[in-house]
């Protein structure tokens, strides 16, 4: 977080706002657990487990966007897509695997 939500003070490392008072450490909370998140899917993702690295990155990127979040979401689901393919999955399970 690099500004308060509310008051749109810089943020100085402390969960409450020097401005407005604004507890932010609900939303740093929430901010710690994506970055953990994102470093989970990364190493499921080096580890060579497509499923659950796609599973994990997509947990994170629920909680905070980031350009590796997307592009990993994106390769995945198109790496699981085309493993699914190669393997002939059936065509209703493919349809399910992209509504989600
Ligand atoms: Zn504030």
């Amino acid at each position: 977080m690099e500004r308060c939500p509310v008051c749109k003070a810089r943020f100085k490392d402390d969960p409450v706002c020097y401005r407005c008072g604004t507890d932010l450490s609900i939303l740093l909370g929430i901010e710690r657990r994506a970055e953990w998140l994102e470093q989970r899917a990364v190493a499921l993702y080096g580890a060579g487990n497509f499923g659950e690295a796609w599973r994990v990155a997509e947990q994170a990127l629920a909680l905070k966007r980031s350009p590796l979040l997307c592009r990993l979401v994106e390769f995945l689901g198109r790496e699981m897509l085309n493993s699914m393919v190669q393997n002939r999955v059936p065509l209703v399970s493919l349809l399910s695997a992209l509504k989600r």
